[in-house]
C-alpha cells in the first residue's frame, strides 16, 4: 500500500518544503535496511547515542528523497545543491512514525493479535504464524520487532491481503506501552507470562504486569496462564472488558482446561478440556518453556476456531525458532553452552534445562559458568538466593561465579559440591579452576559487559595451527580501488560473497563491506543469506540460486532471489502468495550469451505480462553475466553482449513505472569495459585482492599460514612420505605442517612441484601431500619448530600456485576448506 507524501504530512501533522510528487511504500529508520530508495520515507529519529540526521547526506546519495526530520536538524546538514527533496519537519519523528502506524492500522477491520510478556513472545507469534498460515494470509512482525520503533515498522506491512496480523509488544518502562496499544490494537491479546527481564524500571513484578496489560485494553478476548496467581491478580484488578480465555492445568472452571501433560522422550503428549469437548494433542519439545507457549497458541487456535484434528495436526509439525543455546566442543573433553542472550532469571532456568539433558545424553559433569546477573531491579541477596535455588533444582555440581555481585553472596551457594567466585573475567581465566575444567558440560552465561566471549574462545577446541589470516582493510581499500574505476559516483555496488566470501569467510566480510554502505551483498544460496541474517548482517541480499525448497527461508530472512526462467518465477510467486507476501524484491537474469541460466530476450514480452499479473514479487533489478570481459580475444564478443542487454533491459524498464536497476559488469567488466556499468556492477575477485585481467595482486586480502610441527635429519637414501614418493638428492633436513590436501592443499603441489615461506624463502613440498600433514624441505633454511610456514600470502602471490595447478585463484581460494580457522584483522 503506498501513501502520497502530501498525504502522510497531513497526517503527521508536518511543515513539507519540496512540491516533488512522491508515492511512499517504506518506511526507513535504519540506513542500513534501504531497499527501494525512490520510494522510501527515512525517519531520522533521535536518541541519546545517535541522531538519524547523520545518515541524510549518505541516504541522499543513495537515492533517498523523502525525510521526516527537526528543523535543527535539518538546518545542521542542508546542503546547496538539494534541490529536490521533499522534507517533512515535526517537533518529534518518533512521535510522527507512530502516528502514522497508527493511522494506517485503522484502515484494517481484521482481527489483529497482540503479544506481550517477559519470554516466549517471538516463539508464540512464530508458532501461531505455523498454526495459522495455511488458512489466511498473515502480516506479522519480523523476527522481534516489538519496540517503540519496531512496532510502528511491523504494523506497516499491514496490507489489502491481509487476513490477519500478529505482532509482538515489548516495554521496558511505565507508559510504553500506551503507544503501542494505538499502533497495534489488538483484538485478541495473549500474555506469554511475567518474568524479572527489563524489571529495572519498574516498582514491582506487578506494575509491569498492570503495565503489560494494559495492551489489552480494547481487546474481544484475552488468552493467559490461568495458573499464575500474579497474572490473575492483576487480570481481575485492571477490569478489562475482554472475554477471557485463562487456561489451566489444575482448575477445571477455567474456559481452557489442560487435563494432562505427559512429557516423552522427545514429545509431548497434552490433553485438553474446550467448550464441552476433549482432545488430544502431542508437540515435538518436551520443555515446560515450549509447553507453556504452545498452549497460549492453543488457545488462540480454538477462539480462532481452528477445527481440534487441524489443530492436532499443526501442533505435531511444529518446528523450533532459532535456539540461541550454542554448543560447541570444548577442551579436555568438555562441552560448551554459550548463552550470551541476557541474563534474568528465565533465561538462566532454560538454559539449565538445556544443560540437564545434554548432560544426561553423556554422563558429563554439570558446570556452570555464571557472571553478575545486572538489570534484573532485583536486590541481590534474594536474587542470588533464587539463583542457587534454581542451581540446587537442577542438580549442577560446579559453579563458577564472575562479578562483585556474586562474590558477596557467595554464602548463598554453600550447598553446591563446588563453587569458585573471581571478581573479574580476567581473574577467572588465569585461574588453576579454570585451567582445570575436564569432562564436564559447562554453561557459559554472562552479562555483556563481562565479555564471555573470551572464556568460551579459550574453552574451545582448536584442532588446527593453520589459518587463514583475512585483512580487511585491505579488503577495503580494494573496494576503494574499483570504486574509483566508477564513471558515476552514483553507481551502486553489489559485492560478491558467495562460496564464503571467495573463501575469506562470509560473515566478517559482510560486516565490513555492510560498514562500507555497498549496496547489496550476493550469495549463491539461501543458507548462506540467512547465516548472515543471523548473525546480524543487515545488508540487502540477492540469492544467485534460489532453490524451490529454499523458498521459506528467503522470506523469513528477507533474501532477494535472482530469477532466471519461467519455472522458478512461477514457483515463486505461488509460494509468495500462499505466505502472503507482497513486492518481494526479485533479480532478473537474462541470457546474453553465456548460455548457462537467464531468460532469452525473446521471453521478455511474455516475462513482463507475468510479472505485472501479480503482486507477490517486484521486479528490482535486471541483470547479466560476460562470458569473457578479462580477455581482449573476446571483446567483440562482450560488445555483443552489451548491446543485447541494453535492448532487453530497456524493454522491460519501459514496462515498469518504477525504476528497474540494470547491471552487467563483474570486476573485469567495471575496469574494461566502464561504458557498460549501468545503474550498478557486482563486484567479485577484485574485492579478495586479484586482479582478474593479468592475475595481478592489488591489495593482499588472504593469507594461508601453518606452524612447523617437527623438524628432523633424513639421510639422502631414505624417502619421505607415502609411497616413497619424496625421494632425496642429498642428505635433509624435512619439517612436517599441519596442512594437507583435506584443508584444501592441492595434491598436485606436491613432489617438488610447489613451495611455500619459511622465514622467507623457499621450501618445497617434499613427497605426496597428505590428508592433514604435508613435508617440505629445510635443509638450507634456519628454523625450528613452532616457526610459521607460509602458503601463500603477501610475498608469494595465490596466482603463483593457481598457476602451477593450471586453474584460476579463484578455485584454490573457494578449495581452502572450512576446518581452516578464518582470523581476521584490520590494519
Ligand atoms: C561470481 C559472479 C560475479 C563476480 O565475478 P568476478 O569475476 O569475481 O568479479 C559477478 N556476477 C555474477 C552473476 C557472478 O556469479
Amino acid at each position: 500500500m503506498s501513501y502520497a507524501i502530501e498525504t502522510i504530512a497531513e497526517y503527521i501533522g508536518a511543515r513539507r518544503i519540496g512540491k516533488h510528487d512522491a508515492m511512499i511504500d517504506w518506511l526507513l529508520t535504519d540506513s542500513r535496511s534501504l531497499s527501494f530508495p525512490e520510494e522510501t520515507l527515512f525517519f531520522a529519529l533521535v536518541s541519546h547515542r545517535n541522531n538519524g540526521a547523520r545518515y541524510i547526506s549518505e541516504l541522499y546519495d543513495r537515492g533517498v528523497r523523502n525525510f521526516v526530520v527537526r528543523e535543527q536538524d535539518y538546518a545542521k546538514i542542508k546542503q546547496e545543491n538539494w534541490e529536490d527533496l521533499n522534507v517533512l519537519f515535526v517537533a518529534n519523528p518518533l512521535q510522527a512514525l507512530q502516528k502514522l502506524a497508527e493511522i494506517h492500522r485503522e484502515k484494517f477491520q481484521i482481527p489483529v493479535i497482540g503479544v506481550t510478556g517477559s519470554n516466549g513472545k517471538t516463539i508464540v507469534k512464530e508458532w501461531l504464524h505455523q498454526l495459522l498460515s495455511p488458512d489466511r494470509n498473515i502480516v506479522r512482525s519480523p523476527r522481534s520487532y516489538n519496540s517503540q520503533v519496531g512496532v510502528p515498522l511491523s504494523v506497516w506491512q499491514l496490507n489489502e491481503d491481509a487476513e490477519l496480523g500478529i505482532f509482538e509488544a515489548g516495554i521496558s518502562e511505565m507508559g510504553e506501552m500506551d503507544t503501542l496499544q494505538r499502533i497495534i490494537k489488538p483484538s485478541i491479546g495473549i500474555l506469554t507470562n511475567i518474568g524479572g527481564a527489563h524489571q529495572e524500571n519498574f516498582a514491582s513484578l506487578q506494575e509491569k504486569c498492570m503495565e503489560k496489560l494494559s495492551l489489552f485494553k480494547d481487546c474481544e478476548v484475552v488468552i493467559y496462564n490461568g495458573d499464575d496467581e500474579l497474572i490473575c491478580n492483576c487480570v481481575m484488578k485492571s477490569m478489562l472488558t475482554a472475554r477471557e480465555i485463562a487456561w489451566s492445568r489444575t482448575d477445571m472452571e477455567r474456559p481452557l482446561y489442560i487435563s494432562r501433560v505427559i512429557k516423552k522422550e522427545d514429545h509431548s503428549v497434552i490433553s485438553y478440556h474446550y467448550l464441552g469437548m476433549d482432545n488430544t494433542f502431542c508437540i515435538p519439545f518436551v520443555d515446560d518453556a515450549s509447553i507453556e507457549n504452545a498452549l497460549n497458541c492453543l488457545a488462540a487456535c480454538l477462539y480462532l476456531m481452528t477445527p481440534a484434528d487441524q489443530v492436532t495436526e499443526r501442533m505435531a509439525r511444529l518446528e523450533p525458532i532459532a535456539m540461541r543455546l550454542e554448543v560447541k566442543e570444548g577442551k579436555r573433553g568438555c562441552v560448551l553452552i554459550n548463552d550470551s542472550y541476557n541474563s534474568d532469571l528465565a533465561s538462566l532456568d532454560i538454559a539449565l534445562d538445556f544443560l540437564v539433558r545434554r548432560s544426561e545424553k553423556n554422563g558429563l559433569k554439570r558446570t556452570l559458568i555464571l557472571s553478575d546477573l545486572l538489570e534484573t531491579g532485583q536486590e541481590p541477596l534474594s536474587l542470588y538466593e533464587r539463583v542457587a535455588q534454581l542451581i540446587q533444582n537442577r542438580g549442577i555440581d560446579k559453579l563458577i561465579g564472575v562479578g562483585p555481585e556474586l562474590s558477596l553472596c557467595a554464602s548463598c551457594f554453600e550447598e553446591t559440591d563446588e563453587h569458585y567466585f573471581f571478581p573479574d573475567t580476567p581473574s577467572l581465566l588465569t585461574s588453576e579452576v579454570f585451567r582445570t575444567l575436564r569432562d564436564e558440560v559447562i554453561l557459559v552465561k554472562g552479562s555483556r559487559i563481562f565479555n564471555f566471549d573470551v572464556v568460551t574462545e579459550e574453552l574451545a577446541l582448536k584442532v588446527h595451527e593453520t589459518i587463514l589470516e583475512v585483512n580487511l582493510q585491505a579488503m577495503v581499500d580494494n573496494l576503494n580501488h574499483y570504486r574509483a574505476m566508477l564513471r558515476h559516483p552514483e553507481t551502486k555496488v553489489i559485492c560478491m560473497v558467495k562460496a564464503s566470501a571467495y573463501g575469506a569467510g562470509s560473515y566478517e566480510v559482510a560486516k565490513t563491506l555492510q560498514e562500507h554502505h555497498v549496496d547489496y551483498l550476493a550469495v549463491a544460496v539461501a543458507d548462506e543469506g540467512s547465516e548472515l541474517r543471523k548473525a546480524g548482517v543487515t545488508s540487502s541480499i540477492i540469492i544467485m540460486d534460489p532453490e524451490l525448497s529454499a523458498f521459506k527461508t528467503m522470506f523469513d530472512y528477507k533474501l532477494e532471489p535472482e530469477v532466471y526462467n519461467f519455472y522458478l518465477l512461477d514457483a515463486l510467486i505461488h509460494a509468495a502468495e500462499k505466505e502472503g507476501i507482497t513486492n518481494l524484491p526479485i533479480h532478473v537474469k537474462l541470457d546474453t550469451g553465456m548460455h548457462r541460466l537467464g531468460f532469452a530476450i525473446e521471453d521478455i514480452p511474455k516475462l513482463i505480462r507475468r510479472l505485472k499479473n501479480q503482486s507477490a514479487v517486484i521486479l528490482r533489478s535486471v541483470f547479466s553475466h560476460f562470458v569473457g570481459s578479462d580477455s581482449p580475444d573476446f571483446d567483440f564478443f562482450t560488445r555483443q553482449q552489451i548491446a543485447l542487454f541494453t535492448k532487453g533491459s530497456q524493454e522491460l524498464q519501459n514496462a515498469f513505472p518504477h525504476k528497474v536497476l540494470r547491471h552487467i559488469c563483474n570486476t573485469a567488466g567495471i575496469e574494461r569495459f566502464p561504458e557498460a556499468q549501468f545503474d550498478m556492477v557486482r563486484l567479485g575477485i577484485g574485492l579478495y585482492g586479484i586482479s582478474p585481467i593479468d592475475n595481478s595482486i592489488i591489495h593482499n586480502v588472504s593469507t594461508l599460514k601453518t606452524t612447523i610441527l617437527q623438524v628432523r635429519d633424513v639421510p639422502q637414501e631414505d624417502t619421505v612420505g607415502y609411497s616413497r614418493m619424496g625421494h632425496l638428492t642429498r642428505p635433509s633436513r624435512i619439517a612436517a605442517i599441519p596442512i594437507g590436501y583435506a584443508d584444501g592443499l592441492n595434491r598436485h603441489l606436491g613432489r617438488g612441484n610447489s613451495y611455500c615461506l619459511v622465514n622467507g624463502k623457499k621450501a618445497y613440498y617434499v613427497g605426496n601431500i597428505c590428508m592433514d600433514v604435508c613435508m617440505i624441505d629445510v635443509t638450507d633454511i634456519d628454523c625450528t619448530e613452532g616457526d610459521k610456514a607460509i602458503i601463500f600470502g603477501d610475498d608469494l602471490p595465490i596466482t603463483v600456485l593457481s598457476d602451477k595447478l593450471d586453474t584460476i585463484p579463484y578455485e584454490v581460494l573457494t578449495n581452502i576448506s572450512a576446518r581452516v580457522k578464518r582470523v581476521y584483522y584490520q590494519e
